[in-house]
């Protein structure tokens, strides 16, 4: 059965009496060799065990099973449950779970998973929500390898933004904390039942083993991020005395030259490093230490 051919995708929705949600940002995948692709590059060891977000009707679920040792795949939406059972039948290292991501249990889950070897997150995701998912996978805090998402294509740039770059945000400093993250390919909209209004890309992020930063307090490092690109056209002192009321903006703009910045700079063009020592030295500031 080909799980990306529109007519087999519109004959099994109609034979369950479903029709594709958008309130889940149900875009299936039309396309088998992008499915492969993703499939082919989201890990590099077989043994592996994959966490898939969202299994739709199971193309990329299949796919991945047949090239690694066992998926567990999370689905919100109850209705696929006997679709996911009707078409990965015969996929004995496929277990199914009907949860919302947002909810789950994830490190339960996974547990014995990551007992038998190495984990990774390979994911279709949906559009209404893919930053709250990402956000999620980074700091649940489990080992996981490889996270490989197909995403909005400017959502991707911004992940893969370098500091200083017109795409640069706030999602970039954060994620370059938890890991690298390399745009493997783009996806025009057309390979999508329904096509989304948008094209997309896939993004692999490969999860430091150890983070070569280590912010003093990782709330203060977070609060400092969101604040610089809160409000991105101010300079930084402004930006950060909008949000760290504990300080003057005199004390804020003496840290930042502290720090090697000029006054005005603008916090796009830190890097995470830069607000690594940049937060520390607010904390050290607000705590007096
Ligand atoms: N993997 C399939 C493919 O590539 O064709 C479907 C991808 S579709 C873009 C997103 C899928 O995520 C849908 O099956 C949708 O029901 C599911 N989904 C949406 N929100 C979810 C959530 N919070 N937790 C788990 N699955 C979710």
């Amino acid at each position: 059965m080909n799980l990306c051919d529109i007519k087999t995708i519109k004959q099994i929705m109609a034979m369950f009496s479903l029709n594709f949600r958008k309130e889940f940002g149900q875009n299936f995948l039309t396309d088998i060799s992008v499915v492969e692709d993703i499939s082919d590059n989201c890990c590099d060891d077989a043994s592996s065990s994959i966490l898939e977000i969202g299994p739709g009707i199971g193309s990329l679920t299949a796919c991945l099973a047949e090239r690694y040792d066992s998926v567990v795949a999370l689905e919100i939406d109850r209705g696929l449950i006997p679709v996911l059972k009707y078409t990965l039948g015969d996929y004995r290292n496929v277990t199914v779970i009907n949860e919302d991501v947002m909810k789950a249990d994830i490190e339960g889950i996974l547990a014995p998973y990551f007992e038998k070897g190495k984990v990774s997150v390979c994911a279709n995701l949906p559009y209404y929500i893919t930053t709250p998912i990402l956000m999620r996978l980074l700091e649940c805090g489990l080992p996981f390898e490889y996270i490989t998402i197909m995403i909005q294509s400017e959502v991707a740039d911004r992940l893969c933004a370098a500091p200083g770059g017109k795409n640069c945000g706030a999602i970039t400093a954060v994620l370059n904390y938890y890991g690298t993250a390399e745009k493997l390919f783009e996806v025009k909209a057309d390979r999508f039942i329904p096509a989304p209004k948008v094209d997309s890309a896939v993004v692999r992020i490969k999860l430091h083993k150890d983070k070569p930063y280590k912010p003093l307090d990782e709330a203060t490092f977070f609060r400092t991020i969101r604040a610089a690109f809160e409000q991105r056209r101010k300079t930084l002192p402004n930006a950060l005395s909008a949000v760290f009321g504990e300080l003057s903006k005199d004390e804020i703009t003496d840290i930042i030259v502290s720090c090697g910045h000029s006054a005005d700079i603008r916090g796009e063009r830190l890097s995470t490093a830069d607000f690594a020592t940049l937060s520390d030295a607010l904390y050290r500031a607000i705590k007096k230490i």
